[in-house]
């Protein structure tokens, strides 16, 4: 028998990154390939890259530079580029890198068993297509294996909204959504490989509007419909858009037992004059009104949100009142950025600000987040919680999993296993970790 061909795959980006990948190996494991631990082990590499923030291509190119000298010595190692650099740079990079055996856009990669074998040919294989067929129903028929106990399950992808800085509504296209009948389905079939909790992801998820059996679903009800499914313990979304935060989902963190008390919503800025420069449609005051609402329905609610710092033309008044916002807020999470000119996008065009200037704002505003995630960490203490655990942790005899606030949580000599989901007496917090004792 000859030996199984071997695929390293390597991830930037977000969670749709990540579970494209898994599809993507998933494609490839029809081919016979199983999975290679580095890239010097492999017989085809793939690069699933991103294309949110600058230099990312450029990244792409010196990472492929340094696959040179392995092609040199292993002629018949292919190598590809996927996801929304390889969609946004399409055949630009077989031109400046001619190692790159296939480019492969983010719509497309259903098509990879057939892209895979013209590169055994001796072809180059691009596609950067959208196109019409559904690229998740072409991959159902994957092999079955066991999974851990968490896993993503992407329901809507692309983007309508054009918000001023981003690429994603050119790299991932127009928003669409799955059927329902499909994702559930999907869902069924993770939990009978071991899953316990699924995060649905979408770029903007809660704007989901799939086919369901009496018209469209919202994510709501998509959500009440995955709460049925026995041995499915959590449920979890992200990212939201603070516009399409209906009330029927509002109303479901505070009524579905699965749905966890987390919510990634992020706002990008506290000011109204550049949120209106942002094109983000709404203003401080509506984002504050929407998660007063939200916590009434769910009071412990755990917030996360994103914030850019720097856009073009942003004050020192402008970034008060991000700091105001964040204040108000308090926040268990958050991602902040450093504006990035995306080449294409509205707000490329406009004045820009110094760089040391949003260096400076970009640490005043990480260091009030790190402030308020370490006070709401610390109140955890003497709280019981549910944990999931998901590994062995670092140390000897120590599991890890999360609570249901998505905090890391650690017990040292339990008998837990990987999988089980207990409660769990918050007794220490540490820089990024709660530790805890079974209940
Ligand atoms: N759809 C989500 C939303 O509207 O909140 C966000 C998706 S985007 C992939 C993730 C985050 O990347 C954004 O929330 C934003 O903070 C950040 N981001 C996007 N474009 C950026 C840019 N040009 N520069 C810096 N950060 C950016
Ligand atoms: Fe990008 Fe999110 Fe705005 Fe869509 S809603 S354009 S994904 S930041």
């Amino acid at each position: 028998m000859s030996e199984p061909k071997k695929l390293f795959i390597k991830t930037y980006g977000c969670q749709m990154n990540v579970y494209d990948s898994e599809r993507m190996a998933e494609a490839l494991g029809g081919q016979g390939y199983v999975e290679a631990k580095s890239a010097d082990d492999a017989d085809m590499i793939l690069l699933n890259t991103c294309h949110i923030r600058e230099k990312a291509a450029e990244k792409v190119y010196s990472e492929l530079g340094r696959f040179k000298g392995l092609k040199a010595e292993k002629p018949d190692l292919k190598i590809g580029v996927a996801g929304c650099v390889a969609q946004a740079e399409g055949e630009e990079i077989m031109r400046r890198q001619p190692l790159v055996d296939l480019v492969v856009g983010p719509q497309s990669y259903h098509r990879l068993p057939e892209m895979e074998a013209k590169t055994r040919e001796g072809e180059k294989a691009l596609d950067t297509d959208f196109p019409e067929e559904d690229k998740f129903e072409k991959l159902k028929n994957r092999p079955k294996a066991k999974r851990g106990p968490t896993a993503f399950l992407t329901v809507q992808e692309g983007c309508d909204k054009f918000c001023a800085f981003c690429v994603v509504p050119y790299t991932r296209g127009a928003e669409v959504s799955r059927p329902a009948d499909r994702i559930i389905h999907e869902a069924q079939d993770l939990v009978e490989r071991g899953v316990r909790e699924i995060t649905l992801l979408g770029q903007n998820v809660n704007a989901y509007h799939g086919a369901g059996p009496n018209g469209d679903m919202t994510l709501a009800g998509l959500i009440w419909e995955l709460n049925k499914i026995d041995g499915l313990e959590r449920i979890r979304f992200t990212t939201s858009h603070p516009n399409d935060m209906s009330d029927d989902l509002i109303e479901a963190h505070g009524t579905c037992d699965k749905l966890m008390p987390y919510l990634h919503l992020p706002v990008q800025s506290g000011s109204d004059r550049i949120l209106k420069r942002m094109n983000r449609s709404h203003t401080a005051e509506s984002y504050l009104r929407l998660i007063e609402r939200i916590r009434e329905a769910r009071p412990d609610i755990l917030m996360s949100g994103d914030f850019i710092v720097g856009f073009p033309e942003e004050t020192d008044e402008d970034f008060q009142a991000t700091l105001n916002l964040v204040e108000q807020v308090k926040y268990g999470y958050a991602y902040s950025f450093k504006y990035s000119t995306r080449p294409g996008t509205p707000a490329a065009e406009r004045p820009q600000v110094e760089p040391e200037v949003a260096d400076d704002r970009l640490q005043r505003l990480q260091a009030m987040i790190t402030q308020h995630q370490r006070e709401i960490q610390d109140s955890m203490v003497g709280r019981t919680v549910r944990v999931l655990f998901e590994k062995p942790g670092r140390l000897a005899g120590q599991m890890v999993g999360k609570s249901e606030y998505l905090h890391a949580v650690h017990v040292t000599n339990a008998d837990v296993a990987t999988g089980d989901l207990r409660a769990v007496k918050i007794t220490g917090s540490g820089a990024n970790s709660l530790a805890g004792e079974l209940i």
